[in-house]
C-alpha cells in the first residue's frame, strides 16, 4: 500500500524537481506513477495527486478519471464500484507539467486536499487554464481545463511549488467522512 503523506511532513514544502525526459519511460518512473494511481484510487474521494503527497519529490501530477464520470461530475459521488469499473476513464499523467494559460475570469471553488485531512476551504482560482506536459510515453500534450478540471490544474501545480490549498484558503472547515 502507498501511504499519503500528510501536511506537516517537509516534502510537501519542496519545490519538485523536473523529470529528466529520457527517464520517463525507465522502470523507475513508471513505478512512480503506478504508485500514484493506486494511492488516488484508494481514496474514494480523490480526484488528483501530485508525486510530493506520496513523498517523491518530483514534477509529476496524475488526475483521477473519475472527474470525467458524469455522476461524479452531477455531483453523486464515487461509489465503491466506481473503483473498479472497468470503463472508468483512464486516470491522466502530467509529467513537468506548466500552466500556459489562465483565465482573468476567477471563481472561489471549495477544495480539499489528500494530505490536508479532514480540512476544506475556498480557493479562489481561474475559471479556465491550459496545462503543458508530457504523458506517461514521453510525449508531450496540451490540455485545457474548465471548471473543476482547472481547479485541479492550479492545486497540483501549487504542489509541485511546496504550496498548500490551505495557504490560499477563506474559510477552513474540518470535513469528515466515513
Ligand atoms: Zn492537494
Amino acid at each position: 500500500m502507498v501511504i499519503i503523506v500528510q501536511n506537516g511532513d517537509k516534502v510537501l514544502r519542496k519545490i519538485s524537481k523536473e523529470v529528466p525526459i529520457s527517464t520517463i519511460t525507465k522502470p523507475k518512473i513508471q513505478k512512480i506513477l503506478s504508485d500514484m494511481s493506486a494511492a488516488l484510487d484508494s481514496q474514494l474521494d480523490g480526484v488528483a495527486i501530485a508525486a510530493p503527497q506520496i513523498g517523491v519529490s518530483l514534477r509529476i501530477f496524475v488526475v483521477s478519471g473519475r472527474i470525467f464520470d458524469e455522476d461524479f461530475i452531477r455531483g453523486r459521488g464515487p461509489t465503491e464500484g466506481d473503483l473498479y469499473a472497468k470503463n472508468r476513464e483512464p486516470n491522466m499523467v502530467f509529467i513537468n507539467p506548466v500552466l500556459k494559460k489562465i483565465s482573468k475570469d476567477k471563481k472561489l471553488m471549495m477544495e480539499g486536499c489528500l494530505s490536508v485531512r479532514p480540512l476544506y476551504g475556498k480557493v479562489r482560482r481561474a475559471t479556465r487554464a491550459t496545462v503543458e506536459a508530457y504523458n506517461k510515453y514521453g510525449i508531450k500534450f496540451t490540455k485545457n481545463g474548465s471548471g473543476l478540471l482547472a481547479h485541479i490544474f492550479q492545486h497540483e501545480t501549487d504542489h509541485l511549488e511546496g504550496i498548500l490549498f490551505i495557504d490560499k484558503a477563506k474559510e477552513l472547515q474540518e470535513v469528515f467522512t466515513e
